[in-house]
């Protein structure tokens, strides 16, 4: 199974993700947590991404589709995987496309989480207090949603006219929208 799960910051890609992996038996592959564990231990990679990530703004896609394309190489993700956050810009997509061509198989689905704005909002600065990310600031926030709507809402459109797309009520309990993911992927055939 090769998934996407997309949604804007704040709509529980990162919790539902996991959920879903662990369900297909496929690893969830997040280029956020990639990269925060990159900035955690310092490396080369982790310096240039983190300037970009304090500000909201994307790290550049040379720098991500590689990090993108080394991790989808590994032996567990041989039998597919889940991407949480990827891609999020049209050239992710054509590089992403190739990729997965490379390794003969095709993307299966690609989940988005709808959630109103303003819970959107909460949601983040509740997170903030919680988890202490140093992108949940009420400024970055606002940047982060920007982008999303300038360089990653058009990708819905693509994956709609490729007939992948499945749109899904974010709203309401972590349980209650893990089982419309649930529900909604039962119907599509797995390559
Ligand atoms: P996330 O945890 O998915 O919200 O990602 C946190 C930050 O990592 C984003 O705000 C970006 O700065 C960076 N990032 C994650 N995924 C990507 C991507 N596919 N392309 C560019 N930047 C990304």
């Amino acid at each position: 199974m090769r998934l996407i799960l997309m949604g804007p910051p704040g709509a529980g890609k990162g919790t539902q993700a996991r959920y879903v992996a662990a369900r297909f038996g496929i690893p969830p592959i997040s280029t956020g947590d990639i990269f925060r564990a990159n900035v955690s231990s310092g490396t080369e990679l982790g310096v240039e991404a983190k300037r970009f990530m304090d500000a909201g703004e994307y790290v550049p896609d040379e720098l991500t589709n590689k990090m993108v394309r080394n991790r989808i190489d590994e032996p567990d993700a041989e039998p597919g995987f889940l991407l949480d956050g990827y891609p999020r810009t049209l050239a992710q997509v054509e590089e992403l496309d190739g990729m997965i061509k490379f390794t003969g198989h095709s993307l299966d689905a690609v989940v988005v989480l709808r959630v109103n704005e303003e819970e959107l909002v909460q949601r983040l600065l509740q997170r903030a207090k919680t988890e202490g990310r140093a992108d949940d600031t009420e400024e970055v926030i606002r940047r982060r949603q920007e982008i999303y709507a300038e360089q990653t809402e058009p990708l819905i459109d693509v994956y709609r006219d490729r007939n992948l797309l499945i749109e899904v009520d974010g709203e309401g309990d972590v349980d209650e929208v893990t089982e419309r993911i649930f529900h909604a992927l039962e119907a599509v055939p797995q390559s």
